[in-house]
């Protein structure tokens, strides 16, 4: 079942054109590694199925429902129903400050007040008893270390409870010695199953855990496949090329 297709997505800053038509579909329960090198448009296509860029062509539809169909995007209603369905990731974090960590995971449920506070309340503690967290509940984010911020970061979007979880380089702002604790939930959502879209510079965990890689450079869709293939076989030379700096 497709849960996310994007066909000819055309954006330009002024005179530079960031992402040149791109397309790409995403299954349910793929995990799909988008690679490829800084400045290539990555964040930007991201961004673009969250609302925080706005595109200049193409469609972006979202299990079945279009975002953008051919440059001219849906009414704010239906854009918030669908938007409602993905989560994102930042790289850096994003946690409100001022707030501790379990009221940065309840804030966006409370304001939506589509429930109560109890159930509210009970699934923090389980999505924070999930990224290892529990005795920092009361934490302010300032005494977090990076992967501790990182996964209240996640916890945070799973308290939506999305369908798709979007990852824009979940570890580059961690020290080395950090990244893993934070794949390691991204491992355990991938075995339950989450969709999700990761923009990644680790090749270990995108050939290891993803379900197809995607090699993006200059506003393109360069190859994409099976990630052991695209890793041990790439086809195009800008892959090749790429993936020999990168190893
Ligand atoms: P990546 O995530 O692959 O590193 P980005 O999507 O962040 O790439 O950026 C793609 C290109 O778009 C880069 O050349 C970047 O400088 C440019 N760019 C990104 N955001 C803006 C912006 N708000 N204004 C102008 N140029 C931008
Ligand atoms: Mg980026």
């Amino acid at each position: 079942m497709t849960v996310i297709e994007v066909s000819n997505l055309k954006k330009a800053y002024g005179e530079l054109d960031v992402l040149k038509g791109i397309s790409l579909r995403v299954n349910k329960n793929d995990v799909v590694a988008i690679i490829g090198p800084s400045g290539s448009g990555k964040s930007t296509m991201l961004r673009s199925l969250v609302l925080l860029e706005e595109i200049d062509e193409g469609s972006i539809c979202i299990s079945d429902a279009h975002l953008v169909k051919d440059g001219v995007y849906s009414k704010p209603q239906e854009i918030k129903t669908i938007t409602a369905k993905m989560g994102m990731v930042f790289q850096h974090f994003n946690l409100f400050p001022h707030l501790t960590v379990k009221e940065n995971l309840e804030i966006a449920p409370k304001m939506a007040k589509k429930e109560s506070l109890k159930l509210i309340q009970q699934r923090s503690g389980e999505l924070l008893e999930k990224v290892g967290l529990t005795n920092w509940a009361n934490a302010y984010p300032a005494k977090l270390s990076g992967g501790q911020k990182q996964r209240v970061a996640i916890a945070r979007a799973l308290m939506m409870e999305p369908e798709i979880l979007l990852f824009d380089e979940p570890t580059s702002a961690l020290d080395p010695e950090l990244t893993g604790e934070v794949l390691q939930v991204m491992k355990d959502l991938a075995q339950e199953k989450m969709t999700m879209i990761v923009v990644t510079h680790e090749m270990g965990f995108a050939r290891e855990v993803a379900t197809e890689a995607i090699f993006m450079d200059n506003g393109e869709v360069i190859e994409s496949g099976e990630p052991t293939q695209l890793f041990t076989n790439p086809q195009n030379e800008r892959t090749k090329a790429f993936l020999k700096r990168s190893l």
